[in-house]
This record gives C-alpha cells, structure tokens and sequence, in this order.
C-alpha cells in the first residue's frame, strides 16, 4: 500500500470515500491527475454513520441526484414527499392492523400466530418472541416512520424517538444504567445516549460485561426529504433492544450493557460531542469492567439485491473473540464474513474509522463492528423500512444474540491485540465475498448492471487476491501489495455498492 499520506486529508471525509483513493492514486500513477483525487475526497460513504460533513451537503448531492429522477415526475404530478410519506404511512398501518389483529385472535400476543399472520413461517422453537420476524418488524418501522422524521439531534422527531425507545427498555424490564435513569446527557453536546443493563446470574461474572450497541440517531432530512434511517440505524437499534429483553428472562452468566448512542452522524462523528466517545470519556461503569464492546451499524439490509452477506470486524484483534465466533452456530440463510478491519479503514490519504466501536478499538478493548454494507439506499430518502431485508434482520439478530450468549457465558476474558491480523483469512473471506460479486444474475455486477470496464476491474481485483491467497498458503509473509489487493477488493465493491458515486467515479 503506498505509504505516502495525503496531507490534504479531508476533515470531514467519510471512510469509504478515502477508499477509492487508493484505487485512483493506482490508476494514478498510470494516468489520472492529482485534481480527480480532491474530488473523490468529496466522496463518502460510511459508516456507518461516519456519514459526510454536512449529511445534508452530500446528501444534497445524492439526493440532488435522487431528487432530478423524481423532479422528473414531479411535474404536477405526485412528488417524492407525497410517495415517500404514503408508503411509509402505509407500512405502519399494514404492520400495526395485523399486529392489532392478531394481539386480538390470541387474546395476548404469543409470537406463533403474529408471524403467521404476516405469512412467514412461525418463531422457531427456542427464539423469543421479542426476536420474532413480526415484532422486528414492528420496531423498525414505527422507529424508522416518519413520525421520528429522521431522528436528527435536535429536533422533535429526535425527541418522540427517544421517548419511544425509553418506553421499549422499560417495558420490557432492562434496569436503568445511565446518570439519569436510562439517559447519560452528554453535556459535551446536545445528545443523550440511552444505557440499560441485564444483570449477569453468576457471582463470579455479573461484574464483567459485554456492551451491545447502536447509535439511533439519524440526519433528518436528505434534500427535502424525510430520511428515514432504517438500514442506518433503526434496524439496529430495534434489534439491539429485542435482544436485551430477550435476555431479561434468560440473564447470561455475564451482565449485559444496552447502550443505544446518539450524536454519532456528522458533524459529531468522531469528535468528543459523539455519544459513544463520550460514554468511554465518561464512563457509567470501569471500561475495565468491559470484557467486548459490540457495535451496529448499517444492519438488516442488503450490500445488494438479495445478497444475504454479513460483515463482522475486529475478531483478527482478539484470540478470543474468533474463538466465540467458531463456536456460534451460523444461521441458515445467513453468510457471515469476518475481514479484518484495516480493509475499510486503511486509505491512500490515511486512517478513517466507521463507526462507534473506534472509542473503544482506541481503549484497547476488544470489539465486534457488525455491518451488513454500505448500499444503494445509504443516506437517502430511499432508505425505509421497504428496502431493508426482513427475515434476514430475524435471523442477524438471532445470530447476533447467540454470539452474546457465547460470549456472556464464556470462561475467558477476551484480550485485545493492538496489531492482530489475519491476511489469509481477509483472502479467503473476499474471494468468497467476490464468488458472490461476480456470480452471474444474482450478483453485484449484473444486479446493478455494471459497466464491462467495472466487471473487468473487479475481476482483476479477484485475480489479485486469488495471487495473494496462494502466496500466503505459501508461506510468503504479507507484503504491501498483497495488503493493497486486499484493500483495494473491498474497498471498490463499498464503492459500486455505495449510494453516493456515479459508477464511473470507481472506476477511473
Ligand atoms: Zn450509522
């Protein structure tokens, strides 16, 4: 990977955007002058909530470019703000009748008949009801309606959301855990993170914890419109909640931090204004105490079309969390991908984090950054409860809760390994990841009706990772270019995937 570090680092620079840097200063230093690369750095894409500087300015691009397709139509005819609050409107009622309905028919709410009523096949034995398709479902869309009108900090919908949520952790009987019941102020700001706790049942464990969270904030409105959030970050935050009072009835031998962050979008990412940096600033327990810390963002969607892709990062930095993660069981219809974290974080002009787990990875304690991938929807008012994937939320967040208990329950404490790698794993994991990019019909390329030159450039990228693979099966100590070939794989899919670029901008 070229060493040379681009002093004009962006300041407000989205991870991913940096990303395609890289694949530029390579084509770079073929062809491309040095001006291309200033405006990739307008690029972004993140993160997870590592959303752009302004959110609004970029979004005002992107949704500029979503807005031209709509103004299109717009002439006297129906506008996108009219369908945008019909079809989330009708959501709701859909989900909220057959809900009613079915609360009705069983006089109580047994999450069998919820679930047949919305024609999925029934709870399997063994999973909560609060981990139900039917009542996932539900949260998402009543958090990611237009009644939080987009849960940017500051404004009313923000507050009706955090009402909402507050009611969620009581209702189902998670403790207090903030400084103000539930609530952690943070005065460095204007956020308010949410903190609730399941007290562990053994004695020898209940004073050591794993931390589960997601921010819940979200940026308002992209272009005059309502951006719901649901991929970013509702079905996280709907998940992370379901979770905790799934444990409520069945407390692991470890207790369990519920922790729902806010002010993590711009312009707070990454400054002591965030709500995750400012709980490790301020702590409510020793961050000691915390045994891994685990963080959501970009849940219960799609990289693309139906690709049921799931990205963990972070367990290359901790023996033991691989270790709790082999002995997980995977779902069916679920295909987790561990990478370590330096292929998205890792950039021409430098290092970028994503997301809330960084105020943790920066304490040495050991994380799990849970992700299903930047998409088409990222940051713009596209991005509802129609386009996440539903039953495949159910099963990431079943997943997800299995990985809690192993690790709540574990008899080792995990350590954390400041430079941990695993590049054979990250080779075997991306060509994997590229069998499905590259699969005909289904995959990334004809999904999205890439251009020949993109299918070239991604095979190119394959057939550099397959090359590294096979040096390092060989025994070859990782070396720069083998590094970059790893980055770059990932880090043009996260682009073509991504929300924010026209597709020729990946590719130059
Ligand atoms: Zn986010």
């Amino acid at each position: 990977m070229p060493s040379i570090v681009n002093t004009e680092r962006p300041t407000d620079a989205g991870s991913i955007d940096g990303g395609l840097l890289v694949l530029y200063c390579r084509l770079m230093r073929r062809t491309i002058p040095a001006l291309v690369i200033v405006s990739l750095l307008a690029l972004f894409l993140v993160a997870c909530g590592s959303g752009s500087s302004t959110g609004q300015g970029d979004q005002q691009q992107s949704g500029d470019l979503y807005a031209d397709s709509i103004d299109s139509s717009a002439d006297g005819g129906v506008t996108a703000s009219d369908l945008q609050s019909d079809d989330a409107a009708l959501d709701t009622s859909i989900v909220a009748d057959l809900w009613a309905a079915d609360l009705a028919d069983d006089g109580g709410g047994t999450s069998d008949s919820q679930d047949d009523a919305l024609g999925t096949d029934t709870t399997p034995d063994g999973v909560s009801d609060h981990l139900s398709l039917s009542n996932l479902t539900a949260g998402v869309t009543t958090l990611a309606s237009d009644e939080f009108d987009g849960r940017e900090p500051g404004t009313e919908g923000w507050k009706k959301a955090r009402a909402y949520l507050l009611e969620q952790l009581a209702a189902c009987g998670l403790q207090p855990a903030g400084t103000d019941g539930y609530q952690q102020p943070v005065t460095t700001g204007i956020g308010v993170n949410l903190l609730a706790r399941v007290d562990g049942r053994d004695d020898a464990l209940r004073n050591r914890v794993v931390l589960l969270s997601a921010h819940y904030d979200h940026i308002g409105h992209c272009g005059g419109f309502i951006c719901n959030g649901a991929l970013d970050n509702a079905a996280a935050v709907t998940s992370v909640v379901a979770i905790g009072c799934a444990l409520v009835s069945n407390p692991p031998a470890r207790s369990v931090l519920i922790a729902l962050w806010d002010t993590e979008e711009p312009p707070t990412f990454l400054t002591e204004q965030m709500g995750s940096e400012f709980f490790a600033a301020n702590p409510t327990l020793p961050l000691s105490a915390i045994d891994v810390a685990i963080v959501l963002d970009l849940y219960g969607g799609n990289f693309w079309g139906d690709y049921k892709g799931h990205l963990l990062f972070g367990a290359e930095l901790s023996p033991e969390l691989r270790a709790a993660l082999d002995a997980t069981a995977v779902p069916a219809g679920l295909e987790p991908l561990r990478l370590g974290l330096h292929v998205i974080e890792e950039w021409y002009y430098g290092h970028e984090a994503w997301s809330d787990y960084d105020a943790f990875r920066n304490r040495n304690i050991p994380f799990l950054f849970i992700s299903d991938g930047i998409n088409k929807v990222y940051h713009t008012s596209e991005d509802d409860v129609s386009h996440l994937d539903l039953p495949k939320l159910a099963i990431e967040a079943q997943y997800l809760h299995d990985i809690v208990l192993t690790l709540a329950n574990a008899q080792k404490t995990p350590t954390f390994v400041a430079n941990g790698a695993d590049y054979l794993r990250d080779a075997v994991e991306i060509l994997a990841l590229y069998d499905a990019v590259l699969a005909p019909v289904s995959g990334l390329v004809d999904t999205l009706v890439l251009s020949d030159t993109s299918a070239a450039l991604l095979q190119s990228d394959y057939l550099a990772v397959q090359q590294t693979k096979a040096d390092l099966d060989g025994g070859a100590v990782a070396t720069k270019k083998m590094i970059t070939s790893l980055r770059t794989a990932v880090q043009r899919i996260l682009c073509l995937a991504g929300s924010l670029y026209p597709e020729s901008a990946c590719n130059i």
